[in-house]
């Protein structure tokens, strides 16, 4: 009989996990506090800017660098496969990456050479934006984006049509047990939910849920946020200048972001993060002064040391395993992430060496 796995969290992360196994044949159930695909206390998913780039590549390990090159070329199939089963496109676009100075130029172009990544040296002033003459920018013309409300809703869609079960709006409670192997997950309305494995997705809130049975689980909450345009003309490239961006969207909407704020759980927008947000955009596109502001939000991100998120089995518990602490990456790593944990749970070959992913003892 196939085996029952339980998934701690709907975000990117829980809902590939579980697209995973169910095309294995697992029976699959995800329980998620809030409603997948939306966004209703900081979930980061939907919140996310949906580039399929790790900004400054060579700033991270190979680790990361892995996950992120394998999951990002894995996007077209996922999307094309949720387009034809469930009609709702996630809007995957190749819209390019412009980046502009400061940045380290010589690592950049090391690492394109390294990874085969297509690079020109370009003039930031050829693309519409404001910048001195003299300065050299590269232009990453492959780079893609997503649209993560857009991809949530495909993702849920499919899973409902594949007989994934989607326990929403119930909330698990902190795991607190000295077995080594769990029969089952108490919810906060106190039932008791049974599986033969178990997989925390819960992105910030995993160590939350994880303090008593892994102290060494380093994950934070970080908040990023971001603002949304509908400006008369779009630029047709991501742009990137130190830290910020610029993300045009296929009909016409432009996103700016975002902050990387170490605030606790706190999902607000506040005031002098927009005018801060508003003054870098203008900076880079003056028309933007007079475009209207459609949308302010935020995401709490996973923050993990390194950007590295822990994929593995936990060393004490024989059942329970991790997919999680994706920062700034995970919409990129997350089809990767979930195939390597889903090879572990089903004591497959996985794809890459699982062991700089792994739990600390
Ligand atoms: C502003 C911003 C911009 C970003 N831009 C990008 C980008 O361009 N590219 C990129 O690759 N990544 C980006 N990211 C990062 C990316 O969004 C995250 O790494 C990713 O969404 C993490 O996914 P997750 O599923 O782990 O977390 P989440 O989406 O937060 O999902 C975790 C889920 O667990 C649920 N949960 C928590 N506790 C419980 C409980 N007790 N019981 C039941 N359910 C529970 C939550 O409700 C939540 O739905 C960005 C993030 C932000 C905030």
């Amino acid at each position: 009989m196939s085996q029952h796995v339980l998934i701690a969290g709907g975000g990117i992360v829980g809902c590939l996990t579980a697209m995973e196994l169910a095309s294995r044949g697992c029976q699959v159930t995800i329980v998620e506090r809030n409603q997948i695909a939306s966004q209703t206390s900081g979930e980061s998913s939907w919140a996310g800017a949906g580039i399929m780039f790790p900004l400054l590549p060579w700033m991270y390990s190979e680790h990361v660098n892995t996950l992120t090159n394998r999951g990002a070329a894995q996007y077209q199939k996922i999307c094309e496969h949720l387009l034809e089963e469930t009609g709702i496109d996630p809007q995957m676009l190749k819209s390019g990456f412009l980046l502009l100075p400061n940045f380290d130029h010589s690592a950049a172009l090391l690492w394109c050479e390294q990874y085969q990544a297509q690079v020109e040296e370009v003039h930031a002033t050829d693309f519409g934006v404001r910048s001195p003459i003299e300065e050299k920018a590269l232009w990453l013309p492959k780079v893609t984006q997503v649209r993560p409300p857009c991809l949530m809703h495909a993702l849920r869609a499919w899973l409902e049509k594949n007989n994934v079960r989607l326990l929403e709006h119930t909330e698990l409670m902190p795991l607190n047990t000295t077995s080594s192997k769990l029969t089952g997950w108490r919810t906060t309305a106190g039932e008791l939910l049974e599986a033969d494995r178990f997989i925390v997705t819960s992105g910030a809130w995993s160590f939350e849920l994880l303090k008593e049975v892994a102290s060494k689980l380093q994950i934070k909450p970080m908040r990023g946020q971001i603002l949304l345009y509908k400006p008369e003309r779009n630029p047709e490239a991501i742009i990137y200048r130190e830290g910020f961006y610029l993300v045009p969207r296929r009909d016409g909407y432009l996103l700016a972001g975002s902050t990387l704020e170490d605030v606790g759980f706190n999902p607000s927008v506040t005031g002098h993060v927009r005018d801060e947000i508003h003054a870098k955009a203008t900076a880079l596109l003056p028309e933007l002064a007079s475009a209207p502001i459609i949308k302010h939000w935020s995401g709490l991100r996973p923050g993990t040391p390194a950007n590295l998120p822990i994929i593995g089995p936990h060393p004490a518990i024989e059942n329970l395993f991790l997919n999680t602490g994706h920062f700034r990456y995970g919409l990129t790593m997350g089809p990767a992430s979930a195939s390597l944990i889903a090879a572990m749970v089903c004591d497959e070959q996985p794809w890459t060496d699982p062991a700089p992913f792994a739990l600390p003892r």
